[in-house]
């Protein structure tokens, strides 16, 4: 008989938005979630036996909207050597890691340069870096657009619903997850207007339909409201960003009643109009302060017309999803509706809510233990010192549990190179 691994006395927040189960045992046999219960059992003397008293066992977080190949790669002097194409791998590898570790087990991607995100899930799930459970979108589906040259390698361009269903499809022959589709533009490429439609109707009800029958779940972006209505009543699963949905309470009614989910991404608008405004234009930087507005009115108006959220961070550095889940509560939702949003509504969004994003029999062991209450303090997200444990189809991967006092010792001072090259060449030239 299998005895599994024993969590006990912990404080359980499952995902779902119920009150917290204080103190809770849960068991976790052959990678999944067994069974809960009180925490007053002894655990069988074979087994493993974790004690978490004064800490949250929670699922594993959800980011339901993700880049994981866009972040800013080390740019060289003049004069210094070129950096190698191939070693943007190992940065992917470095972010994936990064996420594991502050408890993300699980990443939607919705737009990835050429195949390099396949690349890294099939890596991941061979055992040869450590990362989140990917999903992945491979090409986004989009109008011939501005977009599709700005953001090169990341578009499959297509026009007229023949050629919408053959992208389609060829997302499939790649190994697509789900399908990602452009209802407008996008705020972030300045050739683009990202207000009207940039898809027409029936370009969007093709690409549904295919995605559809072949069992594949659609994520539309919108922005401008057009794109939005297209993308609502043609059958899209998910909403991603859809900030003007404020100003059309018929068409929020309408995700409500078919419960599907918004992903806000309030932290997108926060780049370019805050923290990163002086890496891009004015205008940008303006459009992208109205949006945080509008996406602000839009999660409070989404939240009262009770229409499903998930966290979705769409934004930078890898590992920091949380901030998204925080701000999301700065916006109106509770420390619980939050985490909903982190964790059982991202699993949604993905489509994989059987198996992930709750605690609960027979799904998947994804486990995070908090090192305090995160119903009290969100922020505790984002300390990766209160991350205590992550686990992974019941396997512990990382946390704070894991390290030693050791590897606290501080690493490279900021802007230097982690190992620097030795001056001189290991063999002396030829005299
Ligand atoms: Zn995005």
């Amino acid at each position: 008989m299998a005895n599994g691994i024993h969590l006990t006395r912990a404080r359980l927040i499952d995902g779902t938005g119920a009150p917290p189960l204080e103190p809770a045992t849960v068991v976790i046999e052959r990678g999944r979630v067994m069974r809960i219960g009180a925490s007053g059992e002894s655990a069988p003397p074979t087994s493993s036996h974790i004690d978490l008293a004064g800490k949250t066992l929670m699922p594993g977080l959800v980011d339901a909207h993700a880049h994981v190949t866009s972040f800013d790669m080390p740019s060289p002097l003049k004069g210094q050597e070129a950096i190698a194409p191939e070693v943007k791998h190992h940065f992917i590898a470095t972010g994936l890691r990064r996420m594991v570790r502050m408890g993300i087990t699980t990443v939607r991607d919705v737009g990835a340069f050429g195949d390099d995100l396949l690349h890294a899930r099939q890596a991941v799930r061979l055992g040869a870096i450590p990362g989140p459970r990917i999903l992945a979108c491979g090409r986004i589906v989009a109008a011939t657009s501005a977009g599709g040259r700005h953001f090169d390698g990341m578009y499959r361009e297509a026009d007229g619903p023949d050629e919408m269903r053959k992208a389609t499809r060829e997302q499939f022959r790649r190994g697509a997850d789900f399908i990602k589709l452009m209802t407008t533009g996008a705020r972030s490429c300045e050739l683009e207007d990202s207000s009207p439609a940039q898809i027409t109707r029936a370009e969007i009800a093709t690409i549904v339909e295919e995605a559809h029958r072949m069992g594949y779940r659609v994520a539309a972006h919108c922005e401008g409201l057009d794109g939005t209505r297209l993308a609502i009543e043609e059958g899209a699963d998910t909403i991603e960003h859809g900030l003007e949905l404020h100003r059309a309470p018929d068409l929020l009614d309408e995700l409500a009643r078919s419960e599907r989910v918004l992903v806000p991404t309030l932290s997108c608008f926060f780049d370019i109009s805050e923290h990163r405004a002086a890496q891009w234009p004015p205008r940008l930087v303006e459009l992208a302060k109205r949006q945080r507005e509008e996406a602000h009115r839009t999660v409070e108006a989404a939240r009262r017309a009770g229409v499903p959220l998930a966290m979705g961070f769409d934004s930078q550095p890898h590992g920091r999803s949380a901030l998204e889940l925080v701000r999301l509560c700065r916006a109106g939702l509770t420390p619980m509706e939050g985490i909903v949003a982190g964790t059982a509504t991202g699993a949604r969004a993905c489509g994989i809510d059987a198996d992930v994003g709750r605690v609960a029999p027979n799904q998947a062991a994804d486990l995070i233990v908090i090192d305090g209450d995160p119903l009290a303090d969100p922020e505790l997200l984002l300390d990766e010192r209160r991350i205590w444990l992550v686990m992974q189809s019941g396997r512990a991967v990382a946390g704070a549990a894991l390290e030693t006092e050791l590897a606290r010792l501080p690493g490279p001072a900021p802007g230097t190179d982690p190992v620097p090259a030795l001056a001189g060449r290991p063999i002396s030239p030829p005299e």
